[in-house]
C-alpha cells in the first residue's frame, strides 16, 4: 500500500476493524518514511464462483434461479420478505467466502437447505424433497424425524 503523501511503499497497519456489518475492513496505516497516517477501506472482491453442475458443465452462478427455488419452497409460508432477503445474502456471502472460482452445485443446494431449515421447517422439507429427490419414503421420513430433535 503506497503512502498517499510521499508514495513510500512501506506502511504499517496500526489499527484494523470491521465496518459495514463486517463487509469491510477499515485500516489505519502509518507511513514508515514520513510518519503520516491514513485510512484504507478494504472490501472483499464481490465475485461469485462459477457453478459446476453434476454433469461437469460449468455455468455462471444464477441468483434468480436460486431465489426462485427458495421462493417456491416458501410459498404461502409465514416468513417475512426481510428474513428471506437475509437468508439469500447469507448464502451469497458463504459462497464468496469459499474463495473458490468454481463450486459444485451441491454446495449451493446444501447452503440453501441450511438456511431454509432455520427459516421454516415446511419450506425445508419442500426444498429437500425436490432437490434431494429422496430415494424412498423411508429416507424422507428419516429427514422429517431429524427435524423433530
Ligand atoms: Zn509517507
Amino acid at each position: 500500500m503506497h503512502c498517499p503523501f510521499c508514495s513510500e511503499n512501506d506502511t504499517k497497519v496500526i489499527d484494523s476493524r470491521l465496518v459495514a456489518d463486517g463487509h469491510q475492513v477499515r485500516r489505519r496505516r502509518q507511513c514508515l518514511a514520513c510518519s503520516e497516517r491514513f485510512t484504507t477501506f478494504e472490501t472483499a472482491e464481490l465475485v461469485m464462483p462459477k457453478v459446476i453442475k453434476s454433469n461437469g458443465n460449468r455455468e455462471p452462478f444464477n441468483k434468480e434461479k436460486m431465489v426462485g427455488g427458495i421462493q417456491r419452497a416458501l410459498e404461502k409460508r409465514p416468513v417475512s420478505a426481510d428474513a428471506i432477503e437475509l437468508a439469500i445474502s447469507h448464502i451469497e456471502s458463504q459462497l464468496r467466502a469459499t474463495g473458490e472460482r468454481e463450486v459444485p452445485s451441491d454446495m449451493i443446494g446444501n447452503l440453501v437447505m441450511a438456511q431454509l431449515k432455520d427459516l421454516d421447517k415446511v419450506a425445508y422439507i419442500r426444498f429437500a424433497s425436490v432437490y434431494r429427490s429422496f430415494e424412498d419414503i423411508k429416507e424422507f421420513g428419516e429427514e422429517i424425524a431429524k427435524l423433530a430433535d
